[in-house]
């Protein structure tokens, strides 16, 4: 892996349900950064109840962003680990302003790898969305079914239902996508096509990597 890559972070970016955690375990593997999802930590944390989980989980529930100052704590934990040294695969952060000049302090980014998808489809997707608790694996009903043997432990996500996910975009809309031109201007966001299959996404991205790998 080259200067380009190495030691530098990476951003998998776009709307809620646009396939990002998804393609996450592809980044993950071509470049060995560990893929860090700031949605993860926060429902890590509402399931141990802790202050931070139970004061994130009444922003969570409504398709709001919880407050910078709680997401940016997290980020500087997880940074300050021994595997962040080689840089890290954020997924789902940063999702305003704030946050992405706050990480500028933090780590280098190298890439920006914006998935687009329609709202409409957006919608679909995500509503059929389940996830193994065992393994973290994430299906669809349609999209990507799970084996037989494993879908009564399937379970959705709370903030998975129609509604929220109407205010999951509109606040993706407001306050997260004018992040597309902040890193547009700095000369390092790619963008790809997320509504096609999910191996023509990975190869898509694939090339990108490879591309950049290779400058
Ligand atoms: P996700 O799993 O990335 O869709 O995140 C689920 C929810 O967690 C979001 O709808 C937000 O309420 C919250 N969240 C996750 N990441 C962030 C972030 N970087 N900034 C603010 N809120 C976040």
């Amino acid at each position: 892996m080259n200067s380009m890559i190495n030691g530098k972070s990476i951003i998998i970016f776009g709307p809620p349900g646009a396939g990002k955690g998804t393609q996450s375990g592809l980044i993950s593997t071509m470049t060995g950064k560990p893929q860090v999802s700031t949605g993860d930590m926060l429902r890590d944390a509402v399931a141990d109840d802790s202050d931070v989980g139970r004061e994130a989980k009444s922003y969570m529930d409504k398709g709001l962003l919880v407050p910078d100052e709680i997401i940016l704590q997290l980020i500087k934990i997880r940074l300050s680990r021994d595997d962040a040294k080689s840089g890290l695969l954020f997924d789902g952060f940063p999702r305003t302003i704030p946050q992405a000049i706050a990480l500028e302090t933090l780590t280098d980014v190298s890439m920006v790898i914006s998935l687009v998808v329609e709202d409409d489809e957006i919608v679909s997707r995500i509503t059929g969305r389940r996830t193994d608790p065992e393994t973290g694996e994430i299906y669809h009903l349609e999209y990507k079914p799970a084996p037989q043997h494993i879908r009564d432990r399937l379970l959705q996500r709370d903030d998975d239902t129609e509604d929220t996910v109407r205010n999951r975009l509109s606040t993706f809309h407001k306050q997260t996508a004018p992040l597309s031109d902040f890193y547009r201007d700095k000369g390092i966001l790619f963008e790809v096509n997320g509504s096609g299959e999910i191996k023509q996404v990975s190869s898509s991205i694939e090339a990108i990597i490879e591309a950049k790998t290779g400058d």
